[in-house]
């Protein structure tokens, strides 16, 4: 059996130690539930109350505006839903997001909503004036990621807040794909509300967290409970939120080392490869590189590599079934967005493995060039 390289660590990431470490007692030692109100439960809602504050230290937020979800794609939905009670009835939607925002932008034009779709330039950035040229006095929320998930660039979030703002609408950032490589700091960013998903960074999947500044309303997204302040009923998920907290306030510790590492490895594959166009923005994070092979079709490249030994992926694991390239690259005018395939690397990377990695692909795709 091969060994496969993995080279997917923007699909997700492994649960680091200490996660998994800090998470274990909740599981059988300490299994109370956090809304009980006896001694034991409060045991549980006494760590469940830790993680979220340390969640909150990580962006600069107070734990009172962390409200604990399933991971990215419910912070997302419930975000989007916000629009539904601002009485306005259009919102700004930048073209490079992930499915799950573009999804529910969807699900608003249905309800009467008018979408602004917001472009980005040539180097994958939604500016300020875009922005600003697609808000209006109307728009209830503008909605723009902070590393896009396909490319890596990193969004000027505190200038697009800004420009929102100055039209009276609320700004949402979705922050998944942030968490490993940049400093997050919502007061800073002025954002109203951010969308962060555990699995990214070393916690386990299905757990996840949606900031919202105080003052902000949202509306319930769970009924039938007082959890998350009666706005998401349901028992929380203690072992993984415990995991969250620790792993969250380790990528703020070690995120020097590993946007250093992550650029260390990425260099090393990209000289190690003798095809292939990368897409190399002005402002990106390290961790995430497309590729474009021309004349190979990224999918085909994506199986031929996996048979080969190597799991990398064409975009988000979200739209892995659909047959269309990262929408991302074609935005951006990229040629050929349907031969890219994207590299991710993480903390258990080793520079052997992304040489290895990469004359993988050096071989694959001669192979392929060859027709054979
Ligand atoms: N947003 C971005 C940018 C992502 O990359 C992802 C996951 O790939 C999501 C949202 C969805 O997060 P989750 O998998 O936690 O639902």
């Amino acid at each position: 059996m091969i060994e496969h390289i993995y080279l997917d660590y923007a699909a997700t990431t492994p649960v680091s130690d200490i996660a998994l470490a800090a998470a274990m007692p909740f599981y059988k030692t300490v299994f109370y539930n956090p809304s009980s109100t006896h001694a034991l439960g409060q045991k549980s809602a006494a760590a469940v109350e830790r993680a979220r504050e340390k969640c909150a230290a990580a962006i600069g937020a107070c734990a009172d505006e962390i409200y604990f979800t399933s991971g990215g794609t419910e912070a997302i939905n419930w975000a989007m839903s916000q629009a539904r009670t601002s009485g306005k009835k259009r919102i700004a939607v930048s073209t490079i997001e992930h499915d799950a925002v573009l999804a529910c932008a969807e699900a608003l034009k249905s309800v009467g909503f008018i979408i602004d779709y917001v472009k980005p330039d040539a180097q994958g950035i939604i500016t300020p004036e875009a922005v600003e040229n697609a808000v209006t006095e109307e728009t209830a929320l503008c909605c723009v990621m902070t590393v896009n998930n396909i490319v890596g660039t990193i969004q000027p979030v505190k200038q697009l807040a800004a420009a929102a703002h100055k039209k009276g609408a609320l700004f949402f950032t979705d922050a998944v794909q942030a968490v490993n490589s940049l400093e997050l700091n919502v007061k800073e960013i002025n954002a109203d509300m951010l969308a962060v998903s555990g699995h990214k960074f070393y916690a386990p999947k299905g757990i996840g967290f949606l900031y919202v500044k105080r003052g902000v309303k949202i509306p319930p997204l769970l009924k039938g409970g007082e959890q998350e302040k009666g706005l998401r009923a349901g028992t929380l998920d203690v072992p993984s939120i415990v995991a969250m907290g620790e792993a969250i306030e380790l990528a703020a510790d070690n995120r020097n080392k590993y946007t250093d590492r992550a650029s260390e490895l990425s260099a090393a594959f990209l000289n190690a490869l003798d095809y292939g166009t990368p897409i190399l923005c002005n402002q990106k994070t390290a961790d995430i590189l497309s590729v474009v092979f021309e004349g190979i079709n990224g999918g085909r490249l994506a199986v031929a590599l996996s048979l080969a030994g190597l799991c990398c992926s064409v975009g988000s694991a979200c739209s892995a079934g659909s047959a269309t390239p990262p929408r991302t690259l074609s935005e951006m005018g990229v040629e050929h967005p349907e031969c890219a395939v994207r590299f991710s690397f993480g903390s258990c990377t080793t520079l052997s493995e992304v040489k290895n990695a990469a004359a993988i692909v050096n071989e694959t795709v001669k192979r392929l060039n060859s027709g054979k």
